[in-house]
């Protein structure tokens, strides 16, 4: 394979000197290396071709014996030296300590065109930092990371990407729904790709273990390859650091907020350094516009990571990395300072986002109200989020009046039945001012339909729509798979031949587990 390789990571950066895989703390690196585990029968079931072509390699190779056995794990690439992280975190609000890649392990690091790729197996076995887990990843997890990588990267939401599925032809034992009945699945490896997996853990540990001699030098490292134009290594160059990693991860949680993602793992270990969506689990998209949705079980009782609470725990987090960078400025004031421009910048960027959406220049006062009472209202009956924005583009407000208005939305109701009364009078006032202020604007129709199309995606993966996916690949069918691959590529065009798409939930998956509730277990 004509991969670029060129590995920065574990050569610059301080390596656990023990070389034998069992698990343990490791104190004093940023990583440990390790082999990744040989399936018995590995099969790749889907490619990212953009990802392939990212990387500098074309169809053909993705059709060979070595891709196979490269991204399954069944072969190290002459020249690299594969390795797990090492990294912390806080674990839904308490500290976890020593977690780690305990079944990611990278591959190497890929220059092409100018971009710097880390390449990862997700599933590929046990590692230093499993603890008691098995190191392994099934294909129902492994297909929803997989999807939903490349659908969001086609959504314009900074993500982690995927190149390749594969099956390892090994059976692993999960208790899906932590009631007690395991089973086994089918053992999958995924092959995620990022410029760099580092997360805010990354930085946590060494700041938990008072270790400032390799906080710093991972911070240096992270600057000199992907803050390049942070020139030295004074206090003032880490706080801009630090300016950044904030204005990435606010620019990335405005984007779930617009594409009703719901992360579901917000821990601190899930939290990429250079604010891409990492670590897809039990993550969903809301369906009915509801705040205080999670798709997680696990967090079902405190809904700490709900759909309304990402911005802030997203600030939470971005607080526990810069009592990890203080030991290198020393200056509270000024990390407060930077903390509180992202509480400053937040409501103004979230309105203006929410104007976008609604097709309007965001002002004052009264749009904010009018942005939050639509909050409000949307939820007074179920409402279809991604369904209700995308056809409130057709709201023309020259020649329709509120009553029009509400028919134009009303495949959005789950309850049409519901619409009456009370809920009907509101609706009826907000489209009644809604259609006031879009007179107000100058625009011409069509040029504010192209714009709301471009921020209300038509597409996006619902949760059932990964699960029929998974049904079909456990029975060794992986259409679905590249169909919605296909579907999610564009997912602000129209693509007519895909409206079956384009719907709200089937009753039958409203309770059906993996369509509306996930756990943890994968
Ligand atoms: P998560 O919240 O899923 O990102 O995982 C938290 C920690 O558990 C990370 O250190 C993961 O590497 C580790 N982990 C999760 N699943 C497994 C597994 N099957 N085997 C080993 N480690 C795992
Ligand atoms: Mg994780």
């Amino acid at each position: 394979m004509k991969l670029n390789i060129q590995d920065t990571f574990n050569k610059e950066l301080p390596a656990d000197p023990i070389l034998r895989n069992y698990r343990r703390q490791v104190e004093e690196a940023c990583f440990s290396y390790v082999t990744p585990r040989i399936p018995s029968k590995p099969a790749v079931i889907h490619v990212s071709e953009e990802m392939l072509e990212a990387i500098g390699l074309d169809a053909d190779e993705a059709q060979s014996d070595t891709f196979k056995r490269v991204f399954s794990g069944a072969e190290v690439m002459p020249g690299t030296s594969p390795y797990a992280m090492c990294y912390a975190g806080h674990q839904f609000g308490h500290w976890a300590g020593q977690l780690g890649d305990g079944r990611a392990i990278n591959l190497c690091e890929v220059v092409h065109n100018n971009t710097r790729w880390a390449l990862q197996l997700k599933g590929a076995g046990e590692t230093p930092y499993s603890r008691s887990a098995d190191g392994l990843a099934v294909l129902r997890s492994s297909v929803r990371e997989h999807l939903c990588s490349e659908a969001m990267y086609h959504l314009g939401v900074p993500t982690t990407r995927s190149l390749s599925l594969s099956l390892t032809g090994d059976e692993v034992m999960r208790d899906m729904m932590y009631d007690g009945n395991a089973d086994y699945e089918k053992g999958a490896v995924v092959c995620r790709v990022a410029p760099s997996f580092l997360r805010f853990g990354s930085y946590q540990i060494f700041m938990a273990r008072e270790d400032k001699k390799s906080l710093q030098v991972l911070v240096d490292y992270t600057m000199k390859y992907f803050h390049p134009h942070i020139e030295g290594r004074k206090t003032d160059d880490y706080l801009q650091f630090f300016q950044e990693v904030v204005d990435k991860t606010l620019d990335m949680v405005i984007h779930w907020q617009r594409v009703g993602f719901v992360h579901g793992v917000m821990n601190t270990d899930n939290m990429s350094i250079l604010g891409l969506t990492i670590d897809y689990g039990p993550y969903g998209w809301l369906e009915g516009y509801d705040p205080g949705w999670t798709p997680n079980t696990t967090d079902a009782q405190g809904k700490r990571y709900r759909y309304g609470s990402q911005p802030n725990m997203a600030l939470w987090n971005l607080m526990q990395l810069a009592n990890a960078l203080y030991a290198l400025v020393d200056d509270v004031p000024a990390l407060e300072a930077i903390l509180k421009t992202y509480q400053q910048s937040y409501p103004r960027k979230y309105f203006s986002m929410m104007g976008e959406k609604i097709g309007i220049v965001t002002q004052g006062e009264a749009d904010m109200k009018l942005i939050q009472e639509l909050e409000g209202i949307l939820q007074l009956s179920e409402t279809d989020m991604t369904i209700f924005f995308r056809l409130l583009s057709r709201v023309n407000a020259f020649a329709m009046n509120e009553e029009d208005a509400l028919v134009v939305v009303q495949d959005a109701f789950y309850k049409l039945d519901e619409i009456q009364g009370e809920i009907k009078i509101k609706w009826l006032g907000w489209m009644s001012k809604y259609i006031d202020r879009l007179t107000e604007m100058d625009v011409v129709n069509v040029d504010k339909v192209a714009k709301m199309n471009a921020v209300n995606p038509k597409y996006v993966l619902r949760n059932y729509m990964a699960q029929l996916a998974i049904d079909k690949a456990n029975e060794q069918d992986y259409g679905l798979i590249d169909d919605l691959y296909q579907l999610l590529k564009k997912p602000y065009d129209e693509q007519p031949e895909s409206e079956e798409w384009f719907a709200k939930r089937p009753e039958w998956a409203r309770n059906k587990v993996g369509c509306s509730m996930l756990s943890c277990s994968s």
